[in-house]
């Protein structure tokens, strides 16, 4: 099906990288074979690191007319296996494009090189009073090329969206080695076909970004935080309910359950508060006012009292808001601390289905005796659902885990969810897409990506096979 990269294509990658940026040995091989889903790992022939975007240009035209694979890859924090190449081939990071060009504080934009890690460019822009909202978990490891692969939200998307709602423009390289440069710096565009939002969320199949420019809003001067612990779902559920309801718009508004807060604590080797509460709900509150976040924050403080919040802790400086979020920052490595072997699911519904949602995943966990902990981000009706694996032997593990994942995708869609709210499709889930979408959605994205890569090449096997 693909070529295999021989020694004169390894040459001619050399010659368009320079020799320090191909690399070949087995430690790198092994480093490039995985992201961050656990159980997957495919090798790659070769590693090219590229600087600019002719460079990404020319390997494709190789690639293309030789029919080697290419599989894009940022910070490799995916979850859903988006950077593993399965077919082998060329891994293309993007790593040493990691320059912030031009911080626009007249059009509020920002330039940047793809590998730009997230959490850099949200440092960046606060020293001129301004906010880039996404916040994923994993901000000082992913990349805002991956970000745009995979519309990255994180915990503030329930007040200021995903990264779909922050590409204005994009450089990109198609898999025939053509540049294209959507957009720009506008803050509106109605200009033929919705291309360049064609590309957020493809999860690397249709094109490499190489640059992007992003829109920025002003830096909120005020945050304040707030844990509150309940005793059951139910309880919390209401309070999350009526909060959404309240009109006020939390900056984020997640939970974790009571395994994972121990789970925290074994990872973190430190109490966490309220470990006794079956689920811990964190919000947090910013604006320009003080008095206007003060009423608000009372008035929540009341929505979870009302609903049987067991108490409330606030933390309005910094460091203490920092050592609130500690715990549901280090979750999924405390999840990985008690049970290296995970599966980590990422479902979404409407936020007035969370509880259904978490009583039929409690519900799936007891039919398949099967320890399930949940976290997530309930302002979003995101649930972040992990199977662990523990001392479940092989056999039993390969065997139900798969029913069970497939009751938790039935239940969600049931629900008018989706099957994944922000880590993709990629190679973990793609069994499942015709749980959620139809057969004409998918033959439409089957022909999209035809045309825009008819030899196949980019990135192979991801979302689905053609
Ligand atoms: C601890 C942890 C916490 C996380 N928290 C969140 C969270 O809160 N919210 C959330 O949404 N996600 C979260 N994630 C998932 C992950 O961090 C995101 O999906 C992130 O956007 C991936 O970026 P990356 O640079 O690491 O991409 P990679 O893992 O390298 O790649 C991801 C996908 O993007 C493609 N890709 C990479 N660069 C490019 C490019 N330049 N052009 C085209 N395609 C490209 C790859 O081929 C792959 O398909 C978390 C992951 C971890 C490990």
């Amino acid at each position: 099906m693909y070529n295999k990269v021989t020694s004169r294509i390894i040459h001619t990658l050399k010659e368009i990288v320079g020799e320090t940026n191909v690399l070949l040995s087995e430690t790198d091989k092994d480093a490039f074979s995985h992201d961050e889903t656990t159980g997957l790992k495919h090798y790659p022939e070769v590693i090219v690191k590229t600087h600019t975007t002719e460079e990404i240009a020319k390997v494709f035209s190789i690639a293309n007319k030789e029919k080697i694979p290419v599989t894009p890859r940022g910070g490799g924090t995916g979850l859903s296996g988006g950077a593993v190449p399965i077919y082998g081939g060329i891994v293309l990071s993007t790593q040493n494009m990691n320059k912030i060009l031009e911080i626009d504080r007249d059009n509020l934009m920002a330039v940047v090189e793809a590998g730009v890690i997230t959490g850099e460019l949200r440092r960046e822009v606060e020293k001129y009073g301004l906010f880039y909202p996404i916040n994923p978990a994993s901000l000082d490891s992913c990349t805002i090329g991956g970000n745009i692969a995979e519309a990255t939200a994180g915990a503030n998307t329930v007040k200021y969206g995903t990264t779909r709602d922050y590409v204005c423009g994009l450089e990109a390289v198609l898999p025939n080695g053509e540049i294209i440069k959507m957009g720009g710096k506008l803050v509106k565009n109605a200009t033929g076909y919705g291309l360049m939002h064609l590309l957020v969320g493809s999860e690397g199949t249709l094109a490499i970004v190489s640059k992007a420019i992003l829109r920025l809003i002003p830096l909120p001067k005020e945050k304040v935080n707030l844990l509150f612990p309940f005793n059951d779902l139910i309880s919390c559920s209401n309070a999350i309910r009526q909060i959404i309801k309240s009109k006020i718009t939390p900056t984020a508004l997640d939970f974790m359950d009571k395994g994972c807060v121990k789970a925290c604590e074994q990872f973190l080797k430190r109490e966490v508060p309220f470990n006794q509460a079956e689920i811990h709900l964190l919000v947090e509150l910013d604006g320009n006012n003080r008095e206007s976040l003060e009423e608000e924050y009372i008035k929540i403080g009341e929505i979870c009292s009302e609903n049987g919040a067991l108490d409330a802790l606030i933390a309005e400086d910094r460091p203490t808001q920092e050592r609130l979020w500690e715990a549901r920052k280090n979750v999924r490595e405390a999840l990985m601390f008690i049970s290296p072997i995970i599966d980590e699911e990422d479902v979404v519904v409407p936020r007035d289905e969370l509880t259904h949602l978490l009583e039929g995943i409690n519900k799936i966990s007891k039919k398949y005796s099967l320890p399930i902990l949940n976290y997530g981000h309930p302002g979003d009706g995101n649930v972040h659902v992990n199977i662990l694996k523990r001392d479940i032997d092989d056999k039993r593990w390969t065997e139900v885990v798969p029913k069970a994942v497939e009751d938790i995708f039935k239940l969600t869609v049931s629900l008018g969810g989706m099957i994944s709210g922000e880590h993709g499709i990629g190679i973990a889930k793609k069994n499942y897409l015709s749980l959620a979408m139809d057969k004409t959605q998918i033959e439409l994205m089957k022909k999209i990506k035809r045309t825009f890569d008819p030899n196949n090449i980019l990135n192979p096997g991801k979302i689905f096979d053609l």
